[in-house]
């Protein structure tokens, strides 16, 4: 442990936040995993996470993770949580770890093929646009059931919950509904539970508001700025 590092300081800091949220709502405080958002951040950065203790790692563009993938090698483990791109999987599926934004059935189903190819089994979430603003990535609620019941018969692909993205606003409070409802269409959905469609995770809470999707039963919180800093662009 370098403690004294400020990623380290940032990183404990934000693990007793997130400690206390599960106490203030009566969860264990080992029942929320960490991603670390480390997008336009450099490598030396991760490396001092990891340093930390810190496991997973987050990135939003395929580009940059592939690159970072490749200088930390076997590393971390890999999110990849920005808007997916169908013809850009094939990159990611030697390394990547978790899927937070699949939202569309021909995502899916290429998915499937190019991890098929590598032998390699990838942990998906599938993205609900919860915020209800055109310019968020995710599927629609009515779209989840058509989603689910095509990853049923799929191999490679292991379906393990939901992911959604709040809507920025001042007051996070405000955003408590839209957490809430990720968590009753994870629940609605529980009836399309395959062996390989497990709906256990919801990846839900950023920087801004994390506390209340904590609140609000996220088992994934995707951090940035609070461990590694603001970012410039
Ligand atoms: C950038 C990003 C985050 C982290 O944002 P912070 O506000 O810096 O914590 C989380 N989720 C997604 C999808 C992101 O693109």
């Amino acid at each position: 442990m370098m403690l004294n590092n400020p990623i380290c300081n940032s990183l404990q800091n934000v693990q007793q936040r997130i400690e206390a949220a599960c106490r203030k709502s009566g969860r264990e405080p080992g029942s929320v995993k960490l991603v670390a958002v480390s997008k336009t951040k450099p490598i030396d950065d991760i490396r001092e996470a990891i340093e930390c203790g810190q496991i997973d790692f987050g990135e939003n563009k395929v580009q940059e993770l592939t690159s970072k993938m490749e200088q930390l090698r076997d590393k971390p483990q890999w999110h990849m949580i920005g808007t997916l791109q169908t013809n850009k999987i094939k990159y990611l599926v030697s390394r990547i770890d978790w899927i937070h934004s699949v939202s569309k059935v021909k995502a899916l189903r290429e998915l499937e093929s190019r991890a098929s190819n590598v032998q390699r089994k990838i942990n998906v979430l599938i993205q609900v646009n919860i915020s209800n603003e055109e310019q968020k990535s995710g599927c629609e609620a009515g779209e989840l059931n058509e989603l689910l019941s095509y990853a049923s018969d799929l191999k490679w692909v292991e379906i393990r919950g939901l992911m959604g993205i709040a809507s920025f606003e001042e007051d996070p409070e405000m955003v408590r509904p839209q957490f809430r409802l990720l968590h009753s269409l994870r629940d609605e959905s529980k009836a399309y539970e395959a062996p390989n469609v497990k709906l256990e995770h919801l990846s839900m809470g950023m920087t801004h508001d994390f506390e209340i999707a904590i609140e609000e039963g996220a088992t994934i919180v995707r951090i940035g700025s609070a461990i590694f800093g603001e970012r410039n662009y």
